[in-house]
């Protein structure tokens, strides 16, 4: 099925398998979880659904031909996404280990298994099938796919949007693609190391390599950067229950908004919103 959408993510599924621990445990040491659970999550899935919210959405991505995979899938269509270009690859779904502690500390380890099978040509061939007004990708995917993704974007003048985590380096041409380019502050200061605490300095700098920028600061808002233009969005103060993902939700959000036309301070200040309300939401496992 080739029907046209207004967002494209292209991206990971992954189980999450979540333990609640006292503390971490020792090297060598084996200690006792308090409780395990599990969510559906990966960035490409969560930013999926987030943008599904307000526009024709596809995800594309990989995930494994076992049940994993069909619950990642049913989730997905579930929440309206078009999961037609998620192929079923022959590792097993990707999976994220969490443990989380009583302190609130976490540990991951990510095992990408069939999101490591998604190639260059197969995310080429979805969005020439697609032809998306706007592109969301992140650096969980293998690194040929964001380097192609973001010239298609440039050849067919779409517009790309790149939330660059984990944070990695990235070839100049691939930055200078996005438009904005959407980070936390942890990731802004890597393409922009001021030394500067003020946040509207960072976000400025990375202009010097994005085409805009997009800077969340969890409960302190978000800078947005354009043109010559540095402008800050405050947020509601709640009381956050949860902020494991709000940067997925912001990033989905703000792609499905820029798509129906909105500029790019009132998309971020609707994603913003959207964000913050989502952390002070308490969530099922
Ligand atoms: P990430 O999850 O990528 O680290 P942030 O923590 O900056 O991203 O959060 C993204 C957005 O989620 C913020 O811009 C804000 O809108 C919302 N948000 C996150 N944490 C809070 C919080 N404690 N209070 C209010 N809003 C929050």
């Amino acid at each position: 099925m080739n029907s046209p959408v207004d967002v494209a993510v292209v991206g990971t599924l992954n189980v999450d398998v979540i333990i609640q621990v006292e503390r971490m445990p020792e090297a060598g040491e084996t200690i006792m979880g308090r409780s395990v659970s599990q969510r559906l999550g990966g960035k490409g899935a969560n930013q999926a659904l987030a943008a599904a919210r307000h526009a024709p959405t596809a995800l594309i991505g990989t995930v494994g031909d076992d049940e994993d995979g069909g619950r990642l899938l049913a989730a997905q269509r579930a929440g309206g996404v078009d999961v037609s270009h998620v192929l079923r690859a022959r590792e097993a779904s990707g999976t994220a280990f969490i443990e989380v502690d009583d302190d609130g500390d976490n540990r991951i380890i990510v095992l990408a298994g069939a999101n490591r099978e998604l190639t260059a040509e197969h995310a080429l061939h979805a969005l020439d099938a697609t032809f998306p007004g706007v592109v969301l990708t992140q650096l969980e995917s293998p690194p040929e796919v964001t380097e192609a993704v973001a010239d298609w974007c440039s050849r067919h003048d779409r517009r790309f949007l790149l939330n660059p985590s984990p944070v990695a380096d990235l070839p100049a041409h691939v930055l200078a693609a996005a438009d904005p380019l959407v980070v936390n502050e942890h990731e802004a200061r890597f393409y922009a190391p001021d030394v500067d605490d003020d946040p509207v300095a960072p976000a400025r700098s990375l202009l010097r390599v994005a085409r805009s920028a997009v800077m969340t600061l969890g409960a302190h808002g978000v800078v947005v950067a354009e043109g010559s233009a540095v402008r800050r969005i405050d947020v509601e103060q709640v009381r956050a229950v949860d902020t494991t993902g709000a940067g997925d939700v912001f990033a989905g959000i703000l792609g499905a908004h820029l798509a129906s036309g909105h500029e790019l301070v009132a998309a971020a200040e609707l994603a913003a919103a959207a964000a913050t309300e989502f952390v002070a939401r308490p969530r099922q496992g």
